[in-house]
């Protein structure tokens, strides 16, 4: 029983990728995903919008087999157009993407001006945490903040660069992203803390009732804590309970239900040592763009 409402789940976050505009509400086949070829995904990575109309889903009967996840990891999805592709490491972002639509949600935040890019989410993710943050609120009287949501390509190289400057690849890249493999370039995640916390992104915001609070029901309104605890070795992050992603109700409650990241549910965990991790600036840091930076800290 518990198997075959897993197996139902998991039909189910299929259907969560169904495109941004619109997901038809009846009872689907679970998409045929195309073949990652690398050129589709070097296409999905130079954030170009497949100018090819998707496949209409077909009706089928309730009884249509699914896969075992364990069996069949779900293809990689880098569709840029669902809440639901990936992006880490190893799956990138173009210089020149920006989600569509960005937005300011209608939530607090610890600083006054709400038009800037750290303060916008797309438009779904950005109701999604406003409903998120209401609930907090109207059920156990918690304060959530808003800390840091879309970051541009430019603005998490200036970021990542002046990390690497100041504090050494190895301390760098156990929090810090490379340019293009940050998830807050999707506009889908945002940072979140509470004042007792002074608005800072802690391990400690676990520990405080908001933070405990948002891990047991950030689900619900389809967010995910994309960085868990114990999960270093799989995402290559170090635990950041304030790190929230919105991948759309269905496949949050997945997620949380079976303790899976979203790497391991595309079976893309991260395959690069620690060793490396702890060597490897991933941008170039010979070239003129990084030096500028460099200079001003030595
Ligand atoms: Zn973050």
């Amino acid at each position: 029983m518990k198997y075959a409402l897993f197996s139902l789940l998991l039909l189910s976050a299929f259907l969560s990728g169904c495109k941004q505009n619109k997901s038809p509400e009846l009872t689907l086949s679970p998409p045929v995903f195309p073949t990652v070829s690398e050129s589709a995904q070097e296409q999905a990575q130079d954030g170009k919008e497949s100018t090819e109309e998707p496949p209409l889903p077909t009706l089928v009967s309730e009884t249509a087999p699914v896969t075992s996840p364990s069996a069949t990891p779900v293809p990689v999805n880098t569709d840029t157009t669902t809440f639901t592709y990936l992006v880490n490491r190893e799956y990138t972002l173009s210089e020149d993407f920006v989600p569509e639509g960005l937005m300011t949600p209608d939530i607090l935040f610890p600083f006054s001006d709400t038009s800037i890019d750290k303060a916008k989410m797309v438009p779904a993710a950005a109701e999604a945490l406003a409903e998120l943050f209401d609930a907090a609120f109207e059920e156990e009287k918690l304060v959530l903040y808003g800390v840091s949501a879309y970051r541009s390509y430019s603005r998490q190289y200036t970021i990542y660069a002046t990390n690497l400057a100041r504090y050494g690849t190895k301390q760098t890249n156990q929090y810090s992203a490379a340019p293009g493999a940050s998830e807050h370039q999707t506009g889908l995640s945002i940072d979140i803390s509470c004042r007792s916390e002074g608005f800072a992104l802690e391990d400690t915001f676990a520990d405080t009732p908001e933070g405990i609070w948002v891990a047991q029901n950030a689900h619900r309104f389809g967010f995910i804590i994309r960085y868990p605890k114990d999960k270093e070795a799989i995402t290559g992050y170090s635990y950041e309970p304030w790190h929230l992603r919105y991948v759309g109700t269905v496949l949050a409650a997945m997620l949380y239900e079976t303790g899976l990241t979203l790497d391991e549910y595309y079976g893309a965990s991260c395959t690069l040592t620690k060793e490396y991790l702890d060597t490897t600036p991933f941008i170039d840091t010979t070239a003129e763009r990084y030096l500028s930076i460099y200079r001003q800290y030595h």
